[in-house]
């Protein structure tokens, strides 16, 4: 049964009688929707940034870097600072530093990917190469190449460990759905009889590896998404008060189909700004 926030009277969000103190939103069909910001956004940004609220737009989009983002979301309407994006590429570069530190394993990475993912590892202290690679690492790129696809999974093969930055299988473009990270991890596990460890939504490693960023504990962190099968499912099993908006893929209708609910349901992030 679904948890529901304690009533309150002051303009804040609370769960079991502690303030939200800190807020993850997903990004599109939340924030933006085709390129164009939802009505309320902007203002809900700019609320956590005047009263230094600590936040992050995560996004399972692997392409970008942070800085890319900000600019692409500013021509969007929206102002938010590039230190508050968390990308699928960011945790897993994190993932990945983590699993060298606590094992004895290389730092030597293979990358099927863009500057989103390459940056992030590099900055993660790792060596870029085709030679003798400690992981492969798959995101989503829009270029993907034969030959690339071939050498990871000839390194895989020869003992790789495999990741992907996220499972979708397709990607949004304006002619239409293109092939995405999970559908070129198809191709490979069916290669290499591998399937990869997956960091991105619905993995709540992505929204752990969000929480570090920013010093967020659970019991005071909420999670905004427009979707129950990635964003509220990951959310909720991340232990974290979960907010469902209708601005995006999940219809009203479709909730009972799930065996599952988040802890609030709002048309938009329009109806949350009175809130907090
Ligand atoms: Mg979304």
């Amino acid at each position: 049964m679904a948890e529901e926030s304690t009533p309150h009277t002051s303009a804040s969000v609370y769960r079991n009688g502690h303030e939200i103190e800190c807020w993850l939103t997903d990004m599109d069909g939340v924030l933006v929707h085709e390129n164009q910001a939802i009505p309320g956004a902007a203002e809900l940004i700019q609320r956590w940034v005047d009263t230094s609220k600590r936040f992050l737009v995560l996004t399972n989009n692997s392409i970008f870097t942070p800085r890319d983002l900000a600019a692409r979301l500013r021509a969007s309407g929206l102002e938010v600072p590039e230190e508050n994006i968390w990308t699928s590429a960011l945790a897993t570069a994190q993932f990945l530093k983590d699993q060298v530190q606590s094992s004895d394993s290389g730092n030597r990475a293979y990358t099927i990917g863009e500057a989103g993912l390459t940056t992030a590892l590099h900055e993660a202290g790792f060596i870029l190469t085709d030679t003798d690679p400690d992981f492969v690492v798959l995101g989503e790129t829009r270029t993907y190449s034969f030959e690339a696809i071939t050498m990871a999974v000839r390194h895989i093969l020869a003992g790789a460990r495999f990741i992907a930055t996220n499972p979708d299988a397709t990607g949004p473009s304006k002619d239409g759905p293109m092939p995405a990270t999970g559908a070129i991890a198809a191709m490979i596990t069916k290669a290499t009889g591998r399937e990869p460890y997956i960091v991105g939504k619905p993995n709540p490693m992505m929204f752990r590896s969000a929480m570090n960023q920013i010093d967020a504990h659970s019991e005071t962190t909420a999670m905004i998404g427009d979707r129950m099968d990635t964003d509220i499912v990951a959310g909720m099993e991340a232990g974290l008060h979960t907010v469902l908006v209708l601005s995006g893929i999940t219809q009203r209708e479709e909730i009972v189909s799930f065996p599952f609910r988040p802890n609030q349901i709002l048309n938009s992030v329009a109806d949350l700004k009175s809130q907090i």
